[in-house]
């Protein structure tokens, strides 16, 4: 049986690694039609799109895909087309594990937390005024004769948005996933002690849908503290269900955790489509210079085999990836003590490591 996927290399190092999860994948047995599309930049060059219709019917169409990052400018030029991406095709929930796998250079051995990220609004809801824009100088104008607040003239202002909508799907998500993954705790993180009506309306809704699942534990956590306690006791720690801001720079501590990005996989899931991507972006310095690690799209590539239920081949991939590591021999530069070592492999040579180990099971 054959399945088709989208395919979306990106840019910056994304080619390269989404070629690393293609040879691993072709590697497990299964076998996958690719429809590669374009996303950023490149389309916008090519199709004069940032975010082509073409690229989105044929997601839709397979309902999966497999993506590269992609580049977005940072404080000027376009909004992120990944985030847009996600909001085009209404994927709410960004689930990004965080496993040991037993890397030399990480501090922790067993660490296993789960991140649920909700992926829709937030700070991330796409709402920003410039300090000169028009729009800007009346919301201040607004606030300040109305003794909400004392704002300066030319301010930028960002729109923080919670809604009650989007929260309830992504915490029952997170519990439904937990118990899915027999999994014990979910742990609801935020700022309810100072974003009162935001925050406070995403724990209140937590705590009202965890009474519907009370065989797993629900606690919760300041956004500060949870950070401090990630890094003093990570194993106490099991699933987190966090605002998009949040959840996009606590994956980054988890991947922290386990020895880097360059370990962390993730995968965006709404009512009928996934797209699997790595944590990691384009990592720009790196671009065209098989140099980074391939480990976190791998992974990304096995989430996409769990979902269509090849969980012989997920695994065979996931322990390739975990064996490769430990031997510490056919490694990117990252996962080496020394990132001087010059030992370490370049991204393909590391993805042909493991696509043997894969075929040797
Ligand atoms: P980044 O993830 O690209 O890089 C952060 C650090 O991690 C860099 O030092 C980089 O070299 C290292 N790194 C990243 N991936 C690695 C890998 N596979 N192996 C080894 N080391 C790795 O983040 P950034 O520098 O903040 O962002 C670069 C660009 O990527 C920006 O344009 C940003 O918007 C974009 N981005 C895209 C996505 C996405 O497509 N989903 C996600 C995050 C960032």
């Amino acid at each position: 049986m054959s399945y088709r996927v989208t395919l979306i290399p990106g840019d910056g190092v994304g080619p390269e690694v989404v070629e690393a999860a293609k040879i691993c994948i072709e590697a497990s047995g299964v076998e996958i039609i690719w429809e590669e599309k374009l996303l950023g930049a490149q389309a916008q060059e090519k199709l004069g799109s940032l975010i082509p219709e073409e690229t989105l019917a044929s997601i839709r169409k397979n309902k999966l895909a497999l993506k590269g990052p992609v580049t977005t400018p940072v404080g000027k030029g376009f909004r992120s087309v990944n985030v847009g991406l996600r909001k085009a095709l209404d994927l709410y929930a960004n689930v990004r594990p965080a496993k040991s796998l037993g890397a030399c250079n990480s501090k922790y051995d067993n660490v296993d937390i789960v991140v649920v990220r909700e992926n829709t609004e937030d700070l991330y809801a796409g709402i920003e005024f410039d300090f000169n824009d028009p729009f800007a100088s009346f919301l201040i104008d607004k606030i300040n004769k109305g003794n909400i607040g004392k704002l300066s003239e030319n301010t930028a202002i960002s729109f923080k948005t919670i809604s009650k909508k989007a929260s309830e799907r992504i915490i029952r998500f997170a519990f439904e996933y937990a118990i899915q993954n027999k999994r014990k705790k979910l742990a609801c993180v935020h700022k309810a002690n100072i974003l009162k009506f935001t925050d406070g309306l995403f724990l209140s809704i937590f705590y009202e849908i965890a009474k519907d699942y009370k065989e797993i534990e629900a606690q919760d956590y300041i956004v500060d503290n949870l950070s401090m306690q990630l890094v003093l006791r990570p194993y106490n720690f099991d699933v987190l269900v966090l605002p998009n801001l949040y959840g996009d720079i606590i994956s980054d501590l988890c991947a922290g955790l386990i020895g880097g990005l360059g370990l962390a996989p993730g995968a965006n899931i709404g009512q009928t489509i996934a797209v699997f991507e790595p944590v990691h972006g384009s990592a720009p310095k790196y671009t065209g210079k098989n140099k980074v690690n391939p480990a976190a799209t791998i992974l990304s590539a096995a989430l996409l085999l769990k979902h269509l239920q090849e969980n012989e081949a997920a695994r065979k991939i996931e322990q390739a990836v975990k064996d490769v590591i430990k031997e510490n021999k056919s490694v990117t530069y990252d996962l080496k003590l020394n990132r001087d070592d010059p030992s370490s492999v370049g991204t393909l040579e590391m993805a042909e490591a493991i696509a043997d180990k894969i075929k040797s099971y």
